[in-house]
């Protein structure tokens, strides 16, 4: 049986509009004069309208995460591309879309702004997918599920299980933000793409490739999925600044992956750091950059460090994270810091004065 058709989920609007035609849709390589786009003529290095197909930086992304040039959709940041995907396919104030909880922020942020209704399906307290609890909340005007794997802010990857359950058992598109994929050792779902037809995955390059302030998130699909997204995003979406910074950044992926395995090495450390500290109840299993910690007084600990200079995320009013503070990774200084400080918030003695005499 096959359950996905794209006909069926995109909205009618989207379906039938006309796209905006851009001045340099038909960006040819050969033309010399540009008196198309009333542009000023005088060069400034970015004067011109920059390529609304990114076609530089997709040849990158293609080459560094081995994905055809077709599959790829490139947004201002991940959240333009979800923001794309619930306008494509969420017709306003009648469909919905199924989430997690706890997970991250900006999905109900989403569906509010768009008057679409957000479903959310809780995690088992160990922060484990449960597939028939995302499949019972779905129905017929379910037009996305939305998955964040490693999730934010748990930092578990997700059960490749459950997340293929969900997708083989629905019409819906299963969007899987990948934002900490870089970070994790265990399988993303890059690979499965040609196998799932209602599968998305979304990823950025403003964690691990260290590229936050350009704002460049990846979206991967089917070609009938990208083309309905090129449809509708605003034309030049991408500016040229940071097209051109990251293709820079692209074609060193040694240095990234060198930073990656320095954020891991730290992470490990930091976990075991934490877990001799008093009043420390648990860190969590991390695949990503950040540790969730849950400790005593969690919000008292926040305050306390943020009066240090020192800002943490502090997660406790939500569900199965009572008590508990997100820690990204920072450099190995940055994190000795935060140590030191947690110490001495935990009222321990500092290092040096645990001596046998101080102890007294
Ligand atoms: C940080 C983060 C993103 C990245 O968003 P950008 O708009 O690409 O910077 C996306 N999803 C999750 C879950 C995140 O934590």
């Amino acid at each position: 049986m096959k359950l996905f058709d794209i006909q069926k989920i995109v909205r009618k609007n989207v379906a039938q509009m006309m796209p905006y035609s851009s001045a340099r849709d038909d960006y040819s390589d050969t033309a010399e004069v540009w008196l198309d786009a009333n542009e000023n003529p005088f060069p400034t290095g970015y004067n011109r309208y920059p390529d609304p197909w990114q076609r530089e930086l997709k040849k990158a992304v293609s080459k560094v995460k081995d994905v055809p040039v077709e599959n790829i959709f490139i947004g201002n940041g991940s959240d333009e591309v979800l923001d794309l995907l619930f306008r494509a396919f969420c017709e306003p104030r009648l469909d919905n879309v199924v989430t997690l909880r706890p997970g991250y922020g900006m999905y109900n942020v989403l569906a509010e702004v768009n008057d679409v209704q957000c479903r959310e399906a809780d995690l088992e307290p160990d922060f484990s997918l449960n597939a028939e609890k995302v499949l019972a909340l779905a129905d017929a005007n379910t037009k996305l599920i939305v998955l964040c794997s490693p999730n934010n802010p748990t930092g578990n990857a997700l059960e490749t299980e459950e997340v293929e359950t969900i997708l083989l058992n629905t019409r819906a598109l299963v969007v899987v933000d990948e934002a900490y994929a870089d970070f994790s050792e265990k399988p993303g779902w890059l690979e499965r793409l040609s196998v799932f037809p209602n599968l998305v995955v979304v990823q950025t390059l403003s964690k691990a490739w260290g590229m936050a302030a350009l704002r460049l998130g990846l979206g991967f699909a089917g070609k009938e999925i990208i083309r309905v997204l090129n449809r509708i995003k605003p034309p030049y979406n991408v500016n040229l600044m940071s097209q051109q910074e990251a293709l820079k950044q692209l074609a060193l992926p040694e240095k990234t992956k060198e930073r990656i395995a320095l954020v891991r090495q730290e992470k490990e450390k930091m976990r075991r750091a934490l877990e001799t500290l008093p009043g420390i109840k648990k860190v969590f299993p991390s695949d990503a950059n950040f540790l969730l910690v849950e400790m005593k007084n969690a919000t008292e600990v926040y305050r306390k460090l943020l009066e240090e200079g020192i800002v943490v995320r502090n997660r406790s009013g939500i569900l199965h994270c009572t008590s508990c503070l997100r820690i990204t990774m920072g450099t190995p200084e940055e994190n000795e810091r935060l140590l030191f400080e947690l110490k001495n918030i935990l009222q321990l003695p500092p290092l040096q004065a645990s001596t046998p005499e101080a102890e007294q």
